[in-house]
């Protein structure tokens, strides 16, 4: 058996056990310490945002930007529905409703005009949402200047869940620096990782200062252990921090290379579009930058001869060659079937027809080689078929 392509695995540089011994040598081996400042500063610098509190994963920030908004029992959050299931769960953590919307077709992500609708109809029914929840797929910014304009005029705070868009941004400014708040993660298959993590990010010092006070178990001032609120274990520990350090050192490093990994699929898919076959990307619009955290196709059999993103993942599967289809929209998942759903067809196309390819930023020459063989004889099966 040939080795395994994995769709995106961790890349380590050269000082993430540096920074790990040094925190080894140090004992600071608990939820706080050097590293977790030195980190929070660091990522502070990178989206352009003024407060940071690094947690145990992106799902935790989510949850806790939750929370600082009020959302209660049976409060209304809208969420984008094409995306990982993530970015809706903290809502029913909280007790909370989701309404999903759909995406647009440039960027794969909430339909600003679909937003306006539903907030208009939420605000006949008095019963606006306490938060939006857009999502930058794959890297890919949302059109943040569209949401948030629509999301003021409605007076609803955004949670802008930037988990696979550390290092994107729209006409520099970066993504996570749009929302109310912004949420980043560094789970393994990320950009950059910290084998488990993510961050809440704020211009709002005194959210973030309540963000890390819940965070470690909403701990009064005294002596002794007191308690006036419901707190969680989310913060990250010195340990993993100091492995996010050195991620972030190597971050340019890292989009550049997924950068690369994008153009050279669409070179090659470039090729075969002259004979017969329309393979589509998610392109980015004028001064929209995505790190490009995931090379994504979509193949409508219609225009391909008949091929389809599932003969492809599974031929690629054949030769130990990880793909996988887009995220499955919320409104699709079984456990959100009877959500409320504002939908214009958007995601269910781009779940149907879209595939995520190998992505890693530590591919070889000789993995694209092997990926591209496989795709060659592919190819030429469907060629007059
Ligand atoms: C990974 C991811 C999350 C959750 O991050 P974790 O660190 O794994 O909890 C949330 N939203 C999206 C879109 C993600 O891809």
């Amino acid at each position: 058996m040939k080795s395994k392509i994995w769709l995106s695995s961790p890349h380590i540089g050269s000082n993430e056990l540096l920074y790990v011994n040094e925190a080894f040598a140090t004992n600071w081996i608990a939820p706080l310490g050097p590293h977790v400042n030195t980190f929070e500063q660091g990522l502070q610098l990178q989206t352009n945002t003024s407060h940071a509190a690094a947690l145990s994963s992106g799902t935790s920030a989510i949850h806790l930007a939750l929370i600082l908004l009020g959302v209660k029992a049976g409060d209304i959050v809208f969420c984008q529905s094409m995306t990982f299931s993530a970015s809706a769960n903290p809502i029913a953590y909280q007790g909370a409703i989701p309404v999903f919307i759909d995406s647009e077709r440039d960027t794969w992500n909430m339909d600003p005009a679909l937003l306006k609708i539903s907030l208009e109809e939420a605000k006949q029914n008095e019963k606006l949402p306490k938060a939006i929840v857009p999502v930058h797929l794959y890297g890919m910014p949302a059109k943040m200047k569209e949401i948030l304009s629509i999301a003021n005029e409605y007076g609803v705070p955004v949670i802008e869940d930037a988990a696979e868009a550390l290092g994107s941004n729209i006409d520099n400014k970066p993504c996570g620096s749009f929302g109310e708040f912004g949420v980043l993660s560094f789970n393994g298959n990320k950009i950059i990782t910290t084998s488990g993590g993510g961050a809440l990010l704020s211009k709002n010092a005194e959210m973030i200062e309540k963000a890390r006070f819940l965070a470690t178990q909403a701990r009064d001032s005294a002596p002794h252990y007191q308690h006036s609120h419901i707190g969680y274990n989310y913060r990250m520990s010195n340990v993993l921090a100091g492995i996010g350090r050195g991620q972030l050192e190597v971050l340019s490093d890292r989009v550049k290379a997924r950068r690369n990994n994008f153009e050279r699929y669409k070179k090659y898919f470039s090729k075969h579009n002259y004979a017969g076959f329309t393979i589509k990307f998610q392109e980015a619009p004028s001064g929209y930058y995505s790190n490009r955290w995931l090379t994504c196709i979509l193949v409508d059999p219609a225009f391909n001869n008949g091929l389809t993103r599932e003969v492809i993942r599974l031929s690629l599967e054949e030769e130990n060659i990880e793909s996988r289809p887009l995220w499955k929209p919320m409104h699709q998942q079984p456990i959100f079937a009877n959500s409320k759903a504002y939908l214009n067809g958007v995601s269910d196309r781009l779940f149907e027809d879209g595939l995520c390819l190998p992505s890693g930023s530590n591919l070889t020459d000789e993995e694209f080689d092997r990926i591209f063989e496989s795709l060659d004889n592919l190819f030429a099966k469907y060629q007059n078929s």
